[in-house]
């Protein structure tokens, strides 16, 4: 593998899966990915998943992450979780801003960055999301909406945390729906979105970011988008429900050059 930094897949297992069905996925994958260290890997079960998961993922290279976390570091905000209660899980990643977020609980970039600097306090890593609707795109506002995704969400980030910082750029039309964006649109919006970071924070900051790729990945095509120079890596949503398809993703990343 000869990339400029090192790919990080994650698999979004969203709202899906009990704990008993949690734990025979989590095992399978320990087994089909013993041994990778190449590519880092991480999976982001549902909140009533993290423990049990946590104790089988345990001094593997299987890292955990969650799907979504408080801005709050604790308080009387009922059925929030804050970033302390996930480190205390042994959670290293927490996706923020995910598009499902923003569009139906009303997510701004204010909050996601409250988020995003409250997950840095906590010593875990964000993963933050962006990306355009079809509409936006269509209406040639793409560049506009992620300048002020990017520059809203990540805002207060000193150039430490933006290092250790994930981007995730997934394209809401790609999301779920099975139509994946062209290597060529992918390798744009995400060397868009470096060279945004390099007028925020500078050349190396920006250079050491990882942008991972979103939106429909599967095993056909995985590869080929992660083969593009400014993709660093892929947020898996349905495909990283089963063992066997996030398992050849994380394969197929191998031997990108
Ligand atoms: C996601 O949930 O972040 C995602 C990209 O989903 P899917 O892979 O199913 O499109």
């Amino acid at each position: 593998m000869n990339k400029e930094r090192k790919l990080i897949i994650a698999g979004n297992w969203k709202m899906n899966k009990t704990v008993v069905e949690a734990l025979a996925l989590v095992g399978a994958l320990k087994t089909e990915l013993a041994n990778i260290n190449q590519v880092d890997i991480v999976v982001c079960p549902p909140f009533t998943a993290l423990c049990e998961v946590a104790r089988v993922l345990r001094d593997s290279n299987i890292r955990l992450g969650a799907q979504n976390m408080s801005e709050h570091a604790g308080g009387a905000y009922t059925g929030e979780i804050a970033a302390e209660m996930l480190k205390d899980l042994a959670v290293r990643n927490v996706i923020v801003g995910h598009s499902e977020r923003r569009q139906y609980y009303g997510e701004s970039d204010e909050i996601v960055a409250k988020k995003a600097q409250a997950a840095h306090v906590a010593s875990l890593a964000p993963i933050v999301c962006v990306g355009e609707t079809l509409a936006e795109r269509e209406a040639g506002r793409m560049e506009k909406v992620l300048e002020t995704q990017v520059r809203g969400s990540l805002a207060g980030l000193s150039k430490p945390q933006m290092v250790e910082t994930i981007i995730a750029y997934e394209p809401v039309w790609a999301i779920g729906t099975g139509k994946t964006a062209t290597t060529a649109q992918a390798q744009e919006a995400h060397q868009f979105i470096r060279g945004l970071l390099i007028h925020l924070f500078d050349e190396a900051t920006a250079r050491g970011v990882r942008i991972q790729y979103g939106g429909s990945v599967k095993p056909s095509n995985a590869r080929e988008l992660m083969s593009q120079p400014d993709v660093d890596g892929a947020l898996v949503g349905g495909a990283s429900l089963e063992a066997r398809s996030f398992a050849d993703i994380i394969r197929g990343s191998m031997s990108v050059g």
